[in-house]
C-alpha cells in the first residue's frame, strides 16, 4: 500500500497519541512526507493539536481499531500513548495482529530515584492512597481520572494538579489546573507554598513531568511512586528518535 516517494516509502501512519512525544513524532513524520493521522481519546476539552490529520474518540476496542486500520489503508501503527494508558496499548497489539500492520511502541524509560530522593513504591492507586500517613498534605499529580481513590482519606489534605479540573473533588481540596512542562525551581516553590509533605506520582518517565521528582528530592519530600502497568510485548523504541530510526531502517 505504500507508494514510493523518491528515496523513501510514503507510509500511511496512525499515531495513538495524547503525549508530547506523539506530537513530536507527528510533526517529523508529516515533514518527511508521510500521511499521518493522530488519534486522541478525547479526555481533554482543548487538546494541543498535532500536525497532520486528527481523529478524536475511542475506536471500540481492538476490533474497532483493526477495522479502522483496514478501512483507512494504514501501513504503520505507532503507539505513543502514555505509559499508564494500558488498555489502548493492549488494543494496539491485538489490532496490529488482526490487521497484519506493523506496530511500533514508543516506551520512554521509567524514572529512577534521584540521589537523596525518598520513594515509597506502590503498584496501584489504592495502595498509593493507603501509603500516605495520617495528617499528610499531599500533592497529587496523577491526572483527573483516578483521584477518587483518595476521597476516603479525609485525614489527609490534598492539592491536585491536573490539566482540566475533575468534575468531582471534595470541596476542601485545592485544585490547580495547569499544563506542563514545569521547572525544578517552580516545583520547589509549589511544594513549599502548599506545605507539601508527600508527592504522589505515576512513574511516567520523560522530561516533561520530571521536575517534581527532582524538586521533591531536593526538599527531602517523599514521593509515593506508582509503578507502571505491564503491557503485552511489542516492537519498542525508547524515544522519538528511536521510533524514527526504526521506521527509516526499513
Ligand atoms: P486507556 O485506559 O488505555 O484507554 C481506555 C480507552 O480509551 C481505550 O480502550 C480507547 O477506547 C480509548 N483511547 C485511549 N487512548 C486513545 C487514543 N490515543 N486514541 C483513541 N482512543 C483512545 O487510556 P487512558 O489511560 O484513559 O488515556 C487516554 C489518553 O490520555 C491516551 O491518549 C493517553 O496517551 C493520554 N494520557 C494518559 C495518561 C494516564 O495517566 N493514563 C496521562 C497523560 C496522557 P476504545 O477501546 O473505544 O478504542
Amino acid at each position: 500500500m505504500s507508494k514510493s516517494n523518491g528515496e523513501q516509502r510514503v507510509q500511511r501512519i496512525l499515531i495513538l497519541g495524547g503525549t508530547g512525544e506523539a506530537r513530536r513524532l507527528a510533526r517529523v513524520l508529516v515533514a518527511d512526507g508521510h500521511e499521518v493521522t493522530s488519534a486522541l481519546a478525547g479526555r481533554t476539552q482543548a487538546p494541543i493539536r498535532p500536525e497532520g490529520a486528527l481523529r478524536i474518540g475511542g475506536f471500540g476496542g481492538a476490533e474497532g481499531l483493526a477495522d479502522w486500520i483496514a478501512d483507512h489503508g494504514i501501513t504503520l501503527l505507532i503507539d505513543a500513548t502514555h505509559p499508564f494508558a494500558a488498555r489502548i496499548s493492549a488494543n494496539a497489539v491485538e489490532a496490529a495482529k488482526r490487521s497484519g500492520v506493523r506496530l511500533i511502541r514508543l516506551e520512554r524509560p521509567a524514572w529512577t530515584r534521584p540521589d537523596g530522593g525518598k520513594w515509597i513504591k506502590v503498584t496501584n492507586m489504592e495502595d498509593a492512597a493507603a501509603a500516605l500517613p495520617s495528617g499528610a498534605r499531599a500533592l497529587l499529580t496523577i491526572g483527573r481520572q483516578e483521584v477518587a481513590a483518595f476521597f476516603g482519606r479525609g485525614d489527609c489534605r490534598f492539592v491536585t494538579r491536573v490539566i482540566e479540573a475533575p468534575e468531582t473533588a471534595p470541596e476542601e481540596w485545592t485544585v490547580i489546573a495547569e499544563r506542563g512542562p514545569f521547572t525544578v525551581e517552580g516545583e520547589m516553590a509549589l511544594l513549599q507554598r502548599h506545605g507539601i509533605t508527600h508527592v504522589v506520582s505515576k512513574n511516567a518517565g520523560g522530561d516533561q513531568a520530571r521536575a517534581k521528582i527532582d524538586a521533591a528530592a531536593a526538599l527531602g519530600v517523599p514521593v509515593v511512586m506508582i509503578g507502571r502497568p505491564a503491557l503485552p510485548e511489542a516492537e519498542t523504541a525508547d524515544s522519538v528518535e528511536g521510533v524514527l530510526a526504526r521506521i527509516n531502517a526499513v
